[in-house]
């Protein structure tokens, strides 16, 4: 694994982004990172992320990951990430590659329900145990026959049937930041980004602007300038 394609496509002096270039933190090997970033790019979607060989394996959900075990959510494998990304939240500048604005969406740990994980990966058939703040249990992923339209292979994303299983719209109930409790729009605020755009991929917002009501919007406001 790589990170070659990962430094290819960004301008470090421009991104605030890790440039992966520092040796991975020390950490106890026994724990593996997992982390999902909300990111509100070209296109809203989740980064769903999981440590494996000193880089985090990613692929991009655009509807976010589903409690529900009926759900299948298509997850399009990206390029690998370096593990520091893992804390990354922010703004990556305009016209940069993912510009926009960034939130990390949950966090934890995940452990494999494999023993050769290399050789599931390489099946396309990965199965999981998270340990995080807002996505618990058993989940796979699946690789699928197609690649999308991105020519990125495309896998799905399926939560298990186990007591943390649920038809919760875990996305839209659970919108804030797992580490800061900012909204996208309140991150891009604080961080000088383009805060209408960030607002956009805000559950809140989505539903005022639905109603195009102007009380709905300015209470918005008024609640991210006290939050
Ligand atoms: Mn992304």
């Amino acid at each position: 694994m790589t990170l070659k394609k990962y430094q290819e496509k960004r301008r470090f002096d421009v991104t605030t982004e890790p440039s992966g270039g520092e040796s991975a933190p020390q950490k106890k090997p026994s724990k593996l990172i997992f982390v999902v970033q909300k990111h509100r790019a070209t296109q809203l979607h989740y980064d769903f992320r999981l440590e494996w060989n000193g880089v985090l394996l990613s692929w991009a959900v655009p509807k976010g990951p589903s409690p529900d075990p009926s759900v299948k959510r298509l997850a399009m494998q990206v390029e690998d990430h370096p593990v520091e990304y893992a804390t990354f939240e922010g703004v990556i500048p305009e016209g940069e590659y993912g510009g926009g604005t960034v939130m990390v969406w949950d966090q934890g740990t995940w452990e494999p329900e494999q023993p050769d994980v290399d050789a599931a990966l390489k099946k396309g058939d990965l199965k999981f145990t998270l340990h995080a703040k807002k996505l618990h249990g058993s989940w796979v992923l699946v690789r699928t026959r197609g690649f999308g339209s991105s020519g990125k292979p495309s896998w799905l994303l399926i939560k298990h049937r186990d007591q943390y299983a649920s038809t919760a719209d875990i996305a839209d109930d659970e919108p804030r930041s797992a580490v800061s409790g900012r909204l996208l729009a309140e991150i891009a605020r604080d961080e000088g980004g383009d805060v209408e755009k960030a607002a956009t991929g805000d559950p809140v917002e989505k539903a005022a602007a639905k109603k195009a009501s102007p009380t709905a919007k300015k209470s918005l406001k008024a609640r991210s300038k006290s939050a």
